[in-house]
């Protein structure tokens, strides 16, 4: 069996590859390294510096024959979404159906696909179960859901196998802390620098928090399991920012420090989602307490 992980050289994308090498599975990387670091691929693992929005990467299908694709490349920050829609759309819908393309002309089994929470928009009802309504707030949710949508078509007309995973607030080791989305670590990277956390609102405010290597080790049983389904990736655990900083000062030995700032307009209150699906279609659980995944990722910061 022979895995293309587009994104490979990313955050999530990185762990994912981890994963699939020991449980001895053939992997190759496609990643432009717009976001991603070469150094996060693990050695022995073919890679192509490229871009998949590129027509060109009908190739790298043509030499490496893939049976199943990962797919994870993609612009993933919110706020540039609304600022530069058109990248935004060529990044995650353009670039997914020239994939697409390559995986109808080249007979890939199966692709798998990152999306996201932020498909829902605001929270009508908690937890949040797969059928609740899409109401996209941003660009990036919007083309997020299209993709699922181009994904769900191809499939239907050509008998492509699917399985759509949305993920909740991911973080661990190789997140960006300059980032948007990792509030984790920008936190412990804050710390680690003796700044002091920034909380936007009164810290109430809830996010469900899943360990990256839970988020891996969802996409390896995606490779058998739950096809053409679409599947909440999360924890079902609510939990305040107020009450993660709690628990990273309890395990980082640094003054108790916060900063409260105005709440940002079009921030949500409170996420949670639920994960039946999951369990039921692939056979996952979430095998990292928030406690153990905050241990390794304070470790990894550290050092
Ligand atoms: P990341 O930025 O670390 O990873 C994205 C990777 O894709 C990077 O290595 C980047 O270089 C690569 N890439 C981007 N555009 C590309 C292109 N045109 N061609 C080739 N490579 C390209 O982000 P991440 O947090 O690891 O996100 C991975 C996926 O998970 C994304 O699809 C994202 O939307 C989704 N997701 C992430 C989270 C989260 O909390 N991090 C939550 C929900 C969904």
């Amino acid at each position: 069996m022979k895995v293309l992980v587009t994104g490979g050289a990313g955050f999530i994308g990185s762990h994912i590859v981890e994963f699939l090498l020991e449980n001895n599975i053939e992997t190759v990387v496609v990643d432009n390294l717009v976001s991603g670091h070469k150094h996060h691929i693990p050695s022995g693992v073919a890679f192509y510096h490229s871009d998949i929005r590129n027509p060109d990467i009908d190739k790298i299908f043509m030499t490496e024959k893939p049976d199943f694709v990962i797919h994870q490349a993609a612009q993933v920050s919110v706020q540039e979404s609304v600022k530069q829609p058109l990248y935004d759309c060529s990044e995650n819908i353009m670039a997914t159906v020239n994939i697409l393309q390559s995986c109808l002309k080249h007979n890939v089994k199966k692709i798998i696909h990152a999306s996201t929470a932020a498909v829902y928009g605001n929270p009508k009802y908690l937890p949040i179960d797969e059928n609740h309504d899409l109401n996209p707030v941003s660009f990036y949710g919007l083309s997020k859901w299209t993709s699922e949508t181009y994904i769900q078509l191809f499939a239907k007309l050509s008998g492509l196998k699917y399985t759509i995973l949305r993920y909740s607030n991911v973080y661990g080791a190789r997140q960006d802390a300059n980032g948007e989305a990792g509030v984790i670590s920008i936190f412990i990277d804050r710390l680690l620098k003796n700044e002091s956390p920034i909380i936007y609102g009164d810290g109430n405010q809830t996010r469900d928090f899943i360990f990256v290597k839970d988020v891996a080790y969802a996409n390896f049983l995606s490779l058998r399991n739950a096809d053409n389904q679409i599947c909440n990736i999360s924890s079902h655990q609510q939990t305040s920012v107020n009450e993660l900083l709690d628990i990273i000062y309890s395990l980082m030995t640094v003054e108790n420090k916060r900063i409260y700032k105005e709440e940002r307009p079009g921030d949500i209150v409170h996420s949670y989602l639920l994960n039946n699906k999951a369990r039921k279609y692939l056979n996952w659980n979430p095998k990292f307490s928030l406690l153990q995944g905050l241990e390794e990722t304070i470790s990894f910061f550290r050092n």
